[in-house]
């Protein structure tokens, strides 16, 4: 039995055990996680550690001994396989240890916190299974594909979001020959606007990329065990040594779902994080939340933000503090020499202003509704970013021609 059980030993679950032992919590606290590793750095696994620059224990979110001496207890390589909400109990399932499976155990709980953030999407066609078609989400996945990296030259990646950006760009620098392929008419279509999708997508195919949009897969030709080609379904053979599958996730809630939670696309909480079910808080990639940046919708979002602000809000509310969360959205991305960094959520924006030209590579797309800016991504413009995001948050309406004209600091612009 512990105090707190936290689900997921990932982002939001590691800062739900920091924030406790930081506010003063003093009853027991333990981590279950299935992965080997305690908590980790995951942006890295699409950059630096996937470009060697940065070793595993430089992108460990707290050192191993942290937890000891913080008395949370780590039961890593075990997955909770069900929760049963009226005894207040979890089902982990036993560790793997020298092959031999230790059996399945209950442990109690007073709150639990769910963490468990996403599993991979993966392709569901032929071939999609084979051993050199490989997720970027966790270290093993990573680990995998450095395993073989030297040996191989042809790379297609599927998917034009920022992990499949990411990864083109760290392999295209290990000098690979990469394919992109978008279904979509263009890259990053689901988070941002056309003229960040398009400086992108140039950036890209400078670089070497043979970049793909509207590109239609069929599915992945096997041959002797390995994938070898992505067939196109126009009759296209793309030769290929490796392929990377960046198509989004799914959330990981069955358990709880399965206990009773309500949720559909990710497990439903409040604004304190609670789940529909007694005790069990939810947060991260896996919560779904009426977010006030989103103009109220039901979303979930997949960001290191959030996943350390809604630990935080539950967090606070399990110590008797009401916080609601509404803390404003932000997220990067570093694709070459380029760092992105937004601020806000671009849905249903109704206008975008360009702010400075693309071609000096270092321009900001402010995304506006109503005359108030919602949003804003910056590519190599720091101060647009860090100026850009109280306006974000205070909702005033503004000088549209100041905001276009980047010799007019955002911080300056009249309401
Ligand atoms: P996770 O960090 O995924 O942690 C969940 C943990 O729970 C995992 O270890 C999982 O294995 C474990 N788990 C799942 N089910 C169970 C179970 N039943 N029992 C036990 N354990 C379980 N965000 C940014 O803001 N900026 C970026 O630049 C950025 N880049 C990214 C690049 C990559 C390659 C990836 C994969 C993600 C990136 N993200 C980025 C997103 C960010 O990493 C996630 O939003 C964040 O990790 C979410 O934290 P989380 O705790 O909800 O989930």
């Amino acid at each position: 039995y512990y105090d707190v059980l936290i689900v997921g030993a990932g982002h939001a679950g590691a800062q739900a055990g920091i924030s406790l032992r930081q506010l003063g919590f003093e009853g027991s606290i333990a981590m279950v996680g299935d992965e080997k590793d305690p908590p980790y750095e995951r942006p890295p696994l699409s950059k630096e550690y996937f470009a060697g620059d940065k070793s595993f224990d430089r992108i460990l979110i707290r050192p191993a001994s942290f937890w000891e001496e913080r008395k949370i207890d780590m039961l890593l390589g075990h997955r909770v396989k069900s929760v049963d909400p009226v005894g207040k109990f979890v089902t982990v399932g036993g560790k793997e240890t020298g092959g031999k499976e230790t059996g399945d155990g209950e442990i109690g709980y007073g709150k639990l916190i769910w963490a468990t953030g996403g599993s991979p999407r993966m392709l569901t066609c032929n071939g999609a299974d084979a051993p050199n078609v490989h997720a970027v989400r966790r270290r093993d996945d990573v680990d995998a594909m450095m395993a073989k990296i030297d040996q191989i030259n042809h790379v297609t990646v599927i998917g034009g979001g920022y992990i499949g950006l990411e990864a083109a760009a760290v392999l295209s620098k290990f000098g690979k020959k990469v394919v992109l392929l978008e279904a979509l008419d263009r890259v990053l279509a689901r988070v941002a606007g056309e003229e960040l999708s398009r400086f992108y997508e140039a950036e890209h195919r400078a670089h070497g990329v043979d970049l793909r949009t509207g590109a239609r897969m069929d599915c992945i030709e096997v041959s002797d065990g390995k994938a070898t080609a992505v067939l196109m379904q126009d009759g296209e053979r793309i030769a290929t040594d490796m392929v990377i599958v960046g198509i989004g996730i799914i959330p990981e809630t069955g358990p709880l779902i399965a206990a009773g939670a309500v949720g559909g696309n990710g497990v439903d909480v409040d604004e304190y994080c609670r789940t529909s079910l007694p005790d069990i808080y939810a947060v991260g990639d896996c919560a779904a939340h009426a977010n006030s940046f989103a103009r109220g919708a039901q979303i979930r979002l997949e960001s290191v933000q959030n996943a350390n602000d809604q630990a935080k809000t539950a967090v606070a509310h399990i110590m008797g503090k009401e916080e609601p969360y509404h803390a404003v959205p932000w997220f990067w991305s570093n694709q070459y020499d380029l760092k992105l960094q937004t601020v806000g959520l671009s849905t249903g924006h109704d206008q975008t202003i360009l702010r400075g030209d693309p071609a000096t590579r270092s321009f900001s797309v402010l995304y506006m509704k109503g005359g108030k800016l919602i949003a804003l991504d910056c590519v190599n413009a720091v101060k647009d970013y860090v100026q850009g995001r109280a306006h974000v948050i205070s909702g005033a309406v503004l000088d549209q021609a100041q905001l276009a004209d980047p010799a007019v600091p955002l911080k300056e612009v009249d309401l």
